[in-house]
């Protein structure tokens, strides 16, 4: 079929050139430019943030767009002190030491930041700070104490001057009414399907598709899980499809696919989800036939934190397996698709679901469960990127029940090449009575990450995304299927499917903004060249006195 082929290939070919433009220029590129609104937003805006009581040095200073601006006002000159702009920049140092994770790395910092911002102070005998927490300093770098908290009294003592000397000047300058144009322009968007352009169709799921696209006022890349609403009624998928939306809208880990946004049109509900497009661990598992265990190795370290993250706020995963584990572009995974997570802090779940093979034995026996029936899964997955194949799946076996049996009584054996750290892991993993599986024994996820097979993983870095991936995604590819092959749904499935108000009423509180993701998004892209454009259109105006 030449004609398929060849709309398969351009579509690949325009996904792929708007996921580099967007990469550069994201305001040339865009094609709805935002703007902001007129200055005499300033009034109205102060007042509907102030009965929200989101108004406050704190709230400004800890956002990104409040605080980007509020160092232009600073850099600009600011009240008027000469210090604060040095001020500004040692506090941001201190951000940055405080997030390093080794001595190695903080001392040297430690001792940089101290002959930068301390010592000439102490020199000119000039001590804008307390010079006792200069002399503390000063002690504990003599005695090679580089703690994460070494500055935490300056940062503090910073915070409070900026405050004291810079925010009453800030509130009366033009920067913080930039800043309330801004908070206007957060406060009423809306984020609908008309704010994207769908690009191609990268995966199909039970109830919808998964489109790559471009957001169009900014130019970033997304994902769109699209789920069409007859076909939820069709399947009575209503309370999954509510549930994967409230899951979602609790995690935000970069192990895990998280939400920036959700919304719905009239046959659809829609989940703008991170784009990852190095294609999932089950696709370069069939590409490679094995992992090695150095390689394993990094993949559980990711997919273990995202566990942990979903199991701290009592969330069950229910559906791991190498399909479910998403790369990015630089080979750094995520687990995907929450549709089948689920609360256990109010009830156990008791319901048989996953992916057979990779089910704990208490899931398939339909007793309840708790986070006990991920580390049994993650065994399953592990053992599967190592070999292969699933440990109770015989090869080419399609029967669920022989599946289900098996991981019920069969005891599983290891390889000799497997080492013996891995073959102590994977068995205490895969240890059918929860009670006594590693991961279940009152300490979670630490136990896992403290067991001899990462006893050489640096849980820090990984946590911190800083992990050299083992396989880095070919660049220039879809990494998914073929749109063909992807392929469409039946149509006819939902012709007689009707939707009613009852229906709708169920996602009436389906959308999701969350206003720390879009300030990230905007800064990242736009935010310099709209402040431009706002300056370019106010200072043409006549200036009211
Ligand atoms: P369902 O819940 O219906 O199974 P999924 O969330 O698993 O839907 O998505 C279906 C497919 O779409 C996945 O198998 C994957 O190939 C692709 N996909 C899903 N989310 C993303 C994403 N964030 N980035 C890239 N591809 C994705
Ligand atoms: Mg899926
Ligand atoms: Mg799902």
């Amino acid at each position: 079929c030449k004609m398929a082929d060849l709309e398969a290939v351009l579509a690949d070919v325009s996904y792929l050139m708007a996921m580099e433009k967007s990469r550069n220029e994201p305001y040339k590129r865009s094609t709805k430019k935002v703007q902001l609104p007129d200055p005499s937003c300033r009034d109205v805006t102060y007042k509907y943030l102030q009965e929200k009581t989101q108004i406050s040095f704190d709230h400004l200073f800890n956002e990104r767009i409040g605080y980007n601006i509020f160092k232009q006002f600073i850099m600009n000159g600011g009240s008027g002190d000469p210090g604060s702009e040095k001020a500004l920049l040692f506090l941001e140092k201190i951000k940055d030491y405080q997030e390093m994770d080794s001595n190695a790395l903080r001392k040297p910092a430690a001792k940089a930041i101290f002959d930068e911002f301390i010592m000439p102070d102490l020199l000119a005998r000039d001590h804008p700070y307390d010079i006792e927490d200069a002399e503390e300093v000063r002690a504990s770098l003599a005695n090679d104490e580089t703690s994460h908290d070494l500055f935490d009294k300056y940062g503090v003592s910073i915070k409070d001057m900026m405050l004291e000397h810079e925010y009453p000047s800030f509130v009366d300058s033009t920067y913080y009414t930039r800043y309330l144009q801004w908070k206007s322009l957060e406060i009423n968007t809306r984020v609908k399907i008309e704010d994207f352009s769908l690009h191609r169709i990268i995966g199909r799921g039970g109830f919808g598709e998964v489109y790559g696209c471009r957001k169009v006022d900014t130019g970033r890349m997304y994902a769109m899980k699209c789920l069409y609403k007859k076909r939820i009624k069709m399947k009575q998928g209503e309370r999954m499809a509510v549930n994967e939306r409230d899951i979602l809208a609790r995690v935000d880990t970069p192990f895990i696919v998280c939400l920036n946004y959700a919304f719905q049109t009239t046959d659809r509900l829609c989940f703008i989800l991170d784009l990852m497009n190095g294609g999932d661990l089950h696709y370069h598992l069939t590409q490679r036939n094995s992992f090695t265990e150095a390689e394993t190795r990094f993949y559980a370290a990711e997919v273990i934190l995202g566990l942990e993250h979903m199991h701290n706020r009592s969330i069950v995963y229910r559906d791991l397996k190498p399909a479910n584990v998403l790369l990015d572009e630089a080979g750094h995974v995520r687990i995907s698709d929450l549709g089948l997570a689920t609360d256990f802090s109010v009830k156990k779940p008791t319901a048989t679901v996953g992916t057979h093979g990779y089910m704990a034995p208490e899931v398939i026996e339909k007793g309840s469960y708790d986070s006990s029936a991920d580390w049994f899964s993650l065994g399953c997955m592990l053992m599967k990127l190592l070999n292969g194949r699933c440990p109770f799946r015989p090869p080419k076996c399609k029967e669920k029940s022989t599946i289900d049996n098996l991981t019920l009584t069969m005891n599983v054996e290891f390889p000799d090449t497997f080492s013996p750290e891995l073959k102590d892991m994977l068995g205490k993993l895969l240890e059918r009575k929860p009670d006594r599986r590693l991961g279940c024994q009152g300490r979670g996820a630490e136990e896992v990450k403290s067991h001899a097979f990462f006893s050489a993983l640096d849980w820090n870095a990984a946590s911190k995304v800083k992990l050299t991936p083992p396989v880095v995604p070919p660049k220039g590819e879809v990494n998914a299927a073929d749109a063909f092959d992807i392929g469409n749904f039946n149509e006819d499935d939902t012709k007689g499917i009707k939707l009613t108000k009852e229906d709708d009423d169920q996602y009436k509180n389906f959308d999701i903004f969350l206003p720390d993701r879009w300030q990230k998004e905007i800064t990242e892209t736009i935010f310099e060249t709209v402040n431009q454009e706002a300056d370019r259109i106010e200072n043409k105006k006549p200036k009211r006195s």
